[in-house]
């Protein structure tokens, strides 16, 4: 802000005697708009007392005769600092060498850049805000700044060598695959980026859903056919989320190979036919959405500090508008699900949720109603024996074939969610060799610690237990399975009046909401984000529940369907591509 007594707009001028009596804000208004530029700024002006009539201050409210004289100093860059004032800079971290700012989506960088700079302190030695990168006006998230000449040099070398760890969280069209950056290194190898791209562009400049006005200057043909290697060091998926539009929208954290090249990272996933939420060059707006913003913002940075050395990062949130646009595809794509099922319903498919029935089939103790397994303390299950507390659900003889529908894929990790006494888990590793890990999530450490002793008890060493809520399993880090099984909770709670009997076993690993399919559309959610392109989902249905799982499961294959001893469809293996 070194040109600040350069920016005065000055006036001198003699009132006319046509316009005596005339109040100085609209005379002003009126002749000057140019100088005083609106009522907002004119009122200022008069605030910082720049207006005067024949030598005296005046007041807003003055009125004029023909023959005053009146001069204005308007201070423009006084006006702007005022501005820039009111601009939101949020500061994570400053000291007198670097600091970490937060941008929100939706500012100007320019603007941004001009505000922090001002809302900083020590930024004496440099001439402008300076960051090794910046920002499109609707993303967001954390920028590095350096404020001597020194810390400049230091984070430019880190930054164009790789050593700075920085983190971008977007949003993208489709469903994506934790796998997906080894798929885009094998496509590398056969084809060229550069092929695929052109490919890809004429494909979608056909279609016209992409917005091609070039708003940023990244877009250098150099730089953006690098290899994916020299763009990307990892993809992890955080959430997946269903979506009328776009089927599913998965929200990614990209770890960037610096210095990173938005649009070129923007092309990729254009490229992958996953192109990020947004409005800007090879990304495609939400039709649903009414925020036409950009999803991107950077949400972790590690730098080596330029003069103590020490090793700092920083991470941010995502703005909310990220959820809040998950939120509202959620809520659109359940209406429309609902839809579907109510027609189904109306033309005479049963949808009715399991009763129940099959759960007190010949299992309890008619003496003191409680089941049988729990008053024995343990329950025979795929011929080996289990043992059973109340923390965890009795094992049922229909869920056997969730075991052999399993090991007949001769998956290497397997994943068993919900695992309660460990029931599925241990009979998948007992029997199928090429098993070589198999993790068993559930919520309750009680029922898991019952799931260790039946596994020492069978001496089973390749079953690893965790606890965890299955709608955080993207965020567990357990890698990827070949196989998910789950016999999620499926009774509607109604059936707890018709069958007071299941009163004695634990109503989380029953009951579930909507109507007993809460946690199908959980899974259809989570359970991609630890699956690869061939990767299967067992999942056990409740009595006549099946056709409404598929409904929920929509835009997964159906692999094949296993029907129970009593012959009512309980096995459902579905496939994502
Ligand atoms: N996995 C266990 C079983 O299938 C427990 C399932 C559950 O608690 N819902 O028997």
């Amino acid at each position: 802000m070194t040109d600040s007594n350069k920016r005065i707009n000055y006036l001198k001028a003699t009132v006319r005697e046509a316009d005596n009596d005339t109040r100085i804000k609209k005379w002003l208004l009126k002749h000057y708009r140019s100088i005083v530029q609106s009522q907002e700024c004119c009122r200022r002006a008069f605030h910082r007392k720049e207006v005067s009539v024949n030598g005296q201050l005046a007041e807003e409210t003055r009125i004029l005769k023909g023959g005053d004289i009146v001069e204005v100093r308007y201070d423009q860059a006084l006006v702007d600092r005022e501005k820039l004032k009111t601009i939101p800079v949020d500061i994570r971290y400053q000291d007198e060498h670097i600091a970490i700012v937060w941008k929100a989506p939706g500012l100007s960088c320019s603007i941004f850049e001009k505000a922090a700079f001002y809302a900083l302190t020590n930024t004496t030695e440099q001439e402008k805000f300076w960051s090794p990168y910046s920002m499109q006006k609707a993303a967001s998230g954390l920028l590095v700044i350096a404020k001597t000449e020194k810390a400049k040099d230091e984070i430019n070398r880190q930054y164009q060598k790789g050593e700075m760890d920085l983190s971008i969280r977007a949003i993208c069209h489709g469903r994506l695959f934790p796998d997906v950056l080894d798929r885009i290194k094998e496509q590398e190898k056969t084809t060229t980026i550069q092929e695929e791209v052109q490919q890809n562009n004429n494909e979608k400049s056909t279609k016209n859903d992409y917005n091609n006005d070039n708003d940023d200057q990244e877009d250098d043909q150099d730089n953006m056919n690098r290899p994916v290697t020299e763009l990307l060091k990892s993809i992890a998926i955080v959430n997946i989320t269903r979506s009328n539009h776009a089927e599913y929208l998965t929200t990614v954290d990209l770890a960037i190979q610096t210095p990173l090249n938005g649009a070129a990272l923007r092309k990729l996933m254009a490229t992958q036919d996953r192109p990020i939420v947004g409005n800007s060059t090879y990304t495609r707006v939400l039709k649903s959405s009414k925020d036409k913003g950009l999803c991107m913002t950077t949400n972790h940075i590690a730098i080596t500090h330029p003069t103590t050395h020490e090793r700092l990062s920083w991470n941010s949130n995502e703005p909310d508008k990220f959820e809040l646009l998950r939120a509202r595809e959620h809520k659109f794509w359940k209406r429309r699900m609902d839809e579907k099922l109510e027609t189904m319903r109306k033309a005479g498919i049963s949808m009715d949720a399991s009763g129940g029935d099959e759960f007190v089939d010949d299992m309890y103790n008619e003496e003191n109603g409680k089941p049988l397994a729990y008053v024995l303390g343990e329950k025979e299950f795929c011929q080996l024996k289990f043992k059973v507390t109340e923390a965890c659900l009795v094992p049922r003889p229909s869920s056997e074939i969730l075991v052999q529908a399993t090991v007949d894929r001769k998956p290497k990790r397997v994943l068993d969610i919900g695992t309660g006494c460990g029931n599925l888990l241990l009979s998948i590793l007992n029997q199928s060799k090429e098993t070589e890990c198999g993790i068993g999530l559930d919520i309750s450490k009680e029922a898991l610690q019952v799931a260790k002793e039946n596994a020492d008890r069978l001496g089973i060493k390749t079953a690893q237990f965790v606890e965890k809520d299955m709608s955080l399993l993207p965020e567990a880090g357990l890698g990827l399975f070949d196989v998910i099984v789950c016999n999620p909770p499926y009774l509607s709670e109604k059936a707890i009046f018709k069958h007071r009997l299941l009163e004695h076993e634990p109503a989380t690993a029953l009951f579930a909401n909507d109507d007993g399919y809460e946690w199908y559309t959980v899974l259809s959610k989570v359970a991609p984000t630890v699956m690869h392109r061939h990767s299967k989902l067992v999942l056990e249905c409740g009595k006549g529940m099946m056709e409404r799982v598929q409904v929920i499961m929509a835009g997964w294959k159906t692999v094949e369907i296993r029907k129970d001893s009593h012959n009512w469809d309980r096995c459902l293996v579905l496939e994502m591509e």
